[in-house]
Order: structure tokens, then sequence, then C-alpha cells
């Protein structure tokens, strides 16, 4: 009785907390939501939503786990010319949420923490799969997608409309975004992915960039905050092996 191969271990993001034991936030599965700030989905040439009751419905897709990387070094993804960058709050659930679809007024307890991550993206293919109507999931899914920070309890967080996320590449500010401008805000998103999926501890939720999105190049450094709360560093190396 016994696995053909050693099981690959499960990603574990370190937590940042004030006490002296290290803890460590095991992830079970990374969903991300698409335009969720308008002014990004415009400068995507998708339809900008005028109210609320005209938000139609979320667009979600999906990171695989193993694509996390934690500590800021990206390998310049194979198979593209244009990877972008897309700054996100990344939400993590740190309970399971209860049967059937949640209702956005009990979503919140669910929440663990926070942390900032990139939603990197291959935008050629993604162009490409868009135009021809086919799954983006080569553009978005794939090795070293999706760098994150340390997660940091909700609790030290505070009031997420109060905040606003940033990047600079090269000391460079490219993207700036405030929550209160979020499309669909964190209880409603958990709402509407509930209405998709089983909602599980150990779940992430990347929630979408501001406008700004650009390319990286080898070389290049990262550093993307969360106000002066949370902060990820990184820099995209040369992939010896992409091309
Ligand atoms: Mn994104």
């Amino acid at each position: 009785m016994g696995d053909v191969f050693q099981a690959p271990a499960q990603p574990r993001i370190p937590v940042r907390s004030a006490t002296d034991e290290q803890l460590f936030f095991p992830v079970r599965r990374v969903y991300c939501v698409g335009r969720n700030f308008a002014e990004h989905a415009r400068e995507m040439g998708a339809a900008v939503p005028t109210s609320a009751a005209d938000r139609g419905r979320p667009v979600f897709f999906l990171k695989p786990a193993d694509a996390l990387v934690l500590d800021g070094v990206v390998p310049y993804p194979r198979g593209t010319r244009e990877l972008h960058h897309e700054v996100e709050l990344v939400v993590a659930l740190g309970k399971d949420a209860p049967p059937g679809v949640l209702d956005p007024k009990v979503a919140m307890p669910l929440v663990f923490g926070y942390g900032i991550g990139l939603d990197l993206t291959r935008r050629d293919l993604q162009a490409a799969a868009k135009a021809k109507g086919l799954p983006w999931d080569t553009g978005k899914a794939f090795d070293h997608c999706a760098p994150v920070s340390a997660l940091v309890p909700a609790a030290e967080v505070g009031d997420l409309a109060a905040r606003s996320l940033s990047l600079q590449v090269n000391g460079e500010t490219r993207q700036h975004g405030a929550f209160a401008d979020l499309v669909w805000d964190v209880p409603e998103i958990l709402h509407e992915l509930s209405r998709l999926y089983a909602l599980r501890a150990g779940d992430l939720v990347f929630m979408g960039t501001p406008a700004g999105v650009g390319p990286m190049q080898p070389g290049d450094r990262f550093l993307a905050r969360l106000d002066n709360v949370i902060e990820l560093q990184g820099e995209i190396i040369q992939d010896a092996h992409s091309g």
C-alpha cells in the first residue's frame, strides 16, 4: 500500500503575526476574479458597468495552487513575449463555507486574512484565446504565475474599503487602486463564488486588478503594497529553458 511516487508538498504560505510561533496557511485552491475595477475593464476593452444593477456576474478563473511563488523569484515563463503584471488583493479563507449559497452577510467570518499578489498573465496568449472565443487557461494558469506575500490576519488589516494597493516596477509606480472602487467587494465575491463552488478553508481569492497593467522583463524588480500593512517584493529572472 503506497503512492507510486512521493506526493508534492502542499503550498503553505507564512502568516505574519505578532506571536513568536510561525504559522502557515495550507493552500487548497486559487480562485481569481476578472474585471473587478472599472478602469481596468475599460483598458482591456471590456464593457464597463455603470451601476450596481448593471454589473451582471463577475468573471472567475483559477490558477493551480502549485503556481504560487512564495520567495518572490519568478522565472520569465516560456511560451510568451508579453508577461503582464496585475497587482491584486488576496483573500485567504480560514473556514469552510456552510452548505449551499453563501449569504454575503455571513461571508466575512470565513476570511482568515489577506495578502497581496500578482496575477501574472501571458497577455499575448490570453488575447489570442479571447479573439477566437477560446478558454484563457494558457494565458492565466502557468508555472510561477502567482507570487504572493505572507498573509496578515484580517483584524490587522481593518476596514478594507479605506485601503488601497499599489505596484512599483523598478521604482516606478505602475498601478494604484482603492478598494472602495471594487465593482464587487469581498462578501459579494464570496457569495458569487459559492453559487459555483463549495468554498473551503485553504482557498485563496485574487480579487482583480486596478488599471495600469503592463509588461515585465527579466531583471525587473517589483514591489507591491497594501498601504503600509503588507508588502510583496520580488524579481523576474531569465529562465534558461524558456523561449
Ligand atoms: Mn487579474
